[in-house]
């Protein structure tokens, strides 16, 4: 597969997809658009695109990053237009569990968690191997807590507990507790509000309606886009054809590649399809493509993440990460063949999916009721779904994955060990001080084995979230943010830090797309 496409490809399929546009114009007869004016006839006809519709602001995708572009372009008096490619708004951002990185937020006062930007930067940086974008980092940590608390004020709602509190959530590779739960509902409780939001203020979803192309002017200028109408799917050539102006800008919101199998390979050929996916359907990479032919640069495409609490044995994100990251969290995780730990179970993502890959087949979570994380859930549904085991001792969890049974028992006292003395001699976890030890029936057991989950690769942008060429200078027109951007969060995402990215930048795309000159 072709990565790179010049300047000079675009213009010349822009030119025959506006040859097609003209029968698209003609058969639709511009219903239902914008009129055009002089200056957007002249335009289009010194890119040879016929347009056939037109807004400010186009928004591309309809996750955390597209809604959150659309709500604050909307908001500075932009016409907006939203399209997405599946049947449905919300992408991976609905399916989510939605978790919220939030530095100095009133919960963390209120839970007396001491926290900092510096901290939550260095704790990005550090998961990153410091390849993040460090002052995009910053940009997240700084405004993840207005953001959240714009959220709600969108109409976003957050979990609460028996007190009516919202609460924090742990999360490996944070320093301090910072993550908001989401709770039941996960993503979908921001972006169901969101889009009834946008309804609100007069913008639709346009669903089925794919981006292809990204379409410049002279000057070098994107200028609007070749949106396919009704795709078969993820199919780039099918569907029909049209030409979207966007007076002001094209805001990317597309998200990540996980499920493009031949792109993903592309950047880490590991990557096949023995290695699953959590993401939805249309992750898939025909935005980035469109963005590398009109001349952005694409960074830390190989940088694919892999969620380490999955298990094998159910298909996507399933029911099992609800329980294994959830009150399972501080659980010991196993090497199925030797009975040994194998890593801090609360590292950041890839050091613990790497950990787990090298023992080369799933490893077993073992934990006992008495020593499940209270505040999580997760539990039942994974019982329910056949993915966690419930036990009557170690032994019993031992034989029944194939485990040594005297090393497993073995482990497990040394791990009951570490949890009295709060201190973990073998790989360093914090040991919170109401852990309990694993050594009271029932006990529960889960495999695990990791699955293609975040793309950290993505469009270079400035702090503006402005497109970079590969001369590192901005392409005018074209923003891009969430996780269709590139290189903010190095070798690897931390946990429930998406949230953050997606919405903080999310706004500010969208609040500057509106602020451009008309063209
Ligand atoms: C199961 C799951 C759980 C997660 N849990 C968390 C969590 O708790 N905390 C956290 O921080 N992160 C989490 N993440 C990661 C985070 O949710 C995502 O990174 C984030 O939702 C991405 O948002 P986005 O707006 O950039 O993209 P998305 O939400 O994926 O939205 C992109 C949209 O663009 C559409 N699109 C793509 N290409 C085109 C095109 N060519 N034309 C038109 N439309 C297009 C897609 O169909 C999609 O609807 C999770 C991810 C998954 C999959």
């Amino acid at each position: 597969m072709q990565l790179m496409r010049n300047a000079t490809e675009v213009s010349r399929r822009s030119f025959i997809a506006g040859a097609a546009m003209a029968g698209v114009a003609a058969t639709l007869g511009l219903a239902g658009c914008a009129p055009q004016g002089e200056r957007n006839e002249a335009t289009a006809q010194g890119s040879n695109t016929k347009w056939s519709e037109e807004c400010d602001v186009l928004v591309v995708g309809s996750g955390y990053t597209g809604l959150a572009a659309a709500i604050e372009a909307k908001s500075a008096g932009a016409d907006v237009k939203v399209i997405e490619k599946a049947n449905r708004a919300g992408g991976n951002s609905s399916l989510a569990a939605g978790d919220f990185a939030v530095c100095n937020s009133s919960v963390q006062e209120r839970e007396g968690v001491q926290d900092s930007i510096d901290q939550y930067v260095d704790d990005m940086m550090v998961a990153g191997l410091y390849l993040n974008d460090r002052d995009k980092c910053r940009m997240i940590a700084e405004k993840s807590n207005e953001t959240w608390e714009w959220t709600i004020e969108m109409g976003a709602t957050w979990a609460k507990n028996d007190d009516g509190e919202y609460f924090l959530y742990p999360y490996g590779g944070h320093t301090v507790m910072r993550s908001i739960a989401q709770g039941e509902g996960g993503g979908a409780n921001v972006t169901g509000p969101f889009v009834a939001k946008l309804e609100e203020m007069g913008v639709e979803i346009e669903t089925k309606r794919m981006l292809t192309e990204l379409v410049k002017d002279d000057s070098g200028r994107v200028i609007g886009a070749i949106v396919h109408d009704k795709p078969n799917g993820n199919d780039a050539e099918s569907g029909t054809p049209v030409a979207i102006k966007a007076n002001k800008a094209v805001v990317l919101a597309s998200g990540g590649f996980g499920r493009d199998l031949e792109f993903r390979m592309a950047q880490d050929p590991r990557l096949d399809d023995s290695v699953d996916c959590t993401n939805q359907e249309g992750a898939t990479a025909e935005s980035l493509r469109a963005a590398v032919a009109a001349g952005a640069m694409a960074v830390h495409t190989d940088w694919i993440q892999l969620l380490p609490f999955m298990s094998p044995d159910e298909q996507g994100y399933g029911v099992a990460a609800f329980y294994t990251d959830g009150q399972a969290s501080y659980a010991p995780t196993l090497n199925a063949a030797t009975g040994k730990r194998i890593v801090n179970e609360l590292t950041d993502r890839k050091r613990y999916a790497d950990a787990i890959l090298e023992t080369g087949q799933p490893c077993v979570q073992i934990t006992c009721k008495k020593a499940l994380y209270d505040n999580g859930s997760g539990l039942e549904d994974a019982l329910a779904a056949g993915i966690a085991t419930e036990f009557s001792s170690i032994e019993e969890a031992a034989e029944h994955y194939g485990m040594p049974v005297d090393a497993v028992k073995a482990e497990i006292d040394r791990y009951n060990t570490f949890v009295a003395n709060k201190t973990d001699e073998d790989f360093g976890k914090p040991i919170p001080e109401d852990a309990q030890s694993i050594d009271e029936a029932p006990f529960y057991g889960v495999r695990l084995w990791p699955k293609v989950h975040h793309c950290m690769g993505g469009v270079k942008t400035d702090l503006e979230c402005r497109a970079l060429d590969m001369n590192l200078k901005v392409i005018p027109g074209l923003y891009v943010a969430g996780e269709a951007a590139g290189g903010i969060h190095g070798a690897c995402r931390l946990g429930s830090c998406a949230t953050a990215d997606c919405l903080v930048n999310g706004r500010i795309a969208g609040q500057n797309a509106a602020k451009e000159q008309a063209v």
